[in-house]
């Protein structure tokens, strides 16, 4: 039987570094860092996710503030609601909730955070830099792939890794990061031929494509360390990429949903938000 990968322990852990960093502020009298996030309109995911980050953030005892903002709100307004923020020397990092109505041009209220309090790594500066290969506030949801892996010493240097999905938001920052740590990175969409034969290859499959159960026992093979980034509502519950059930007698390591990569996503952006204090303090990242 495969060995899971427990999203929740490793956010447990990520947690506990968290609240040292803010202990250890406090006790030499230093500020805490404090997080923004903009909800613009009411989007039921949306509304879920920010108040999660509220909670999990509180909890650590990092500042949080939420502002909510109408959906007919015109450009311009929450254009200067983000200047403002992004003067404001006590704010660490500011989060966008997505998506924005369709009367907001994305792009443009994105790139209008400044790079520097760009936590979740939306930028386009801040998604140059990682490109680049440069140190940057990593992408929640990628960092999350990659930390899942590390922190179960997967090794990744040399690794043939296929990740299936090219958003912008998943599937093309976690190829990245991967080739950043010396994977050999296949990338694969809906218009790749041969899939599973791509996947039965691979050391490492990561998925992220939106399609329950889509993965099943022909896609892997008995050393497959599979990370399913998937969540799509099946029967009323929240289900990954893979068939998990069709695929734990056959693979080596994999995570569950719930309980894998969404479980530590929202810790990461907030343990970002102390390396942003750091940054913004010292102009330089630590590590
Ligand atoms: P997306 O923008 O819809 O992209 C889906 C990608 O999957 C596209 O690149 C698409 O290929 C590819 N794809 C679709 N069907 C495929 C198939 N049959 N075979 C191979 N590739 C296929 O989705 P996303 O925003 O990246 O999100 C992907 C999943 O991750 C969703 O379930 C989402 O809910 C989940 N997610 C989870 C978290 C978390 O924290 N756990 C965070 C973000 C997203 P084309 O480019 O060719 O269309």
């Amino acid at each position: 039987m495969g060995k899971i990968i427990d999203g929740k322990k490793v956010s447990q852990d990520v947690k506990e570094e968290i609240k040292t960093f803010i202990e250890k502020r406090k006790s030499k009298g230093l500020r805490v860092p404090k997080i923004v996030s903009i909800l613009v309109g009411n989007d039921g995911g949306s509304v879920y996710y920010i108040n999660s980050q509220e909670k999990v953030a509180t909890s650590l005892g990092v500042n949080f503030e939420k502002i909510l903002l109408n959906e007919d709100i015109k450009e311009d307004e929450l254009i200067s609601v983000i200047d403002k923020l992004n003067k404001d020397k006590d704010v660490d990092g500011i989060i966008m909730q997505m998506p924005l109505p369709r009367s907001l041009n994305e792009n443009k209220i994105i790139n209008t955070i400044s790079p520097e309090k760009d936590i979740d790594c939306l930028t386009f500066v801040n998604q140059g830099k990682l490109y680049n290969g440069e140190k940057v506030f990593l992408p929640c949801t990628p960092n999350s792939v990659v930390t899942l892996l590390e922190r179960y010493n997967i090794e990744l240097e040399g690794k043939n890794v296929v990740v299936i999905g090219r958003s912008n938001i998943v599937g093309k920052p976690v190829a990245q990061l991967l080739l950043n740590k010396n994977s050999t990175v296949t990338i694969c969409h809906s218009r790749t031929n041969n899939l599973k034969d791509i996947c039965k290859q691979a050391d490492i499959i990561v998925v992220a494509i939106g399609k329950a159960k889509f993965i099943n026992k022909e896609f892997v093979n008995e050393n497959s360390i599979i990370i399913d980034v998937g969540t799509s509502s099946l029967n009323g519950k929240i289900t990954g990429d893979v068939d998990f059930d069709d695929v734990i007698n056959k693979v080596n390591m994999i995570t569950p949903v719930p309980g894998g990569v969404g479980a530590l996503t929202t810790t990461l952006l907030i343990k970002n938000s102390c390396e942003a204090l750091e940054y913004n303090e010292n102009k330089n990242f630590n590590s």
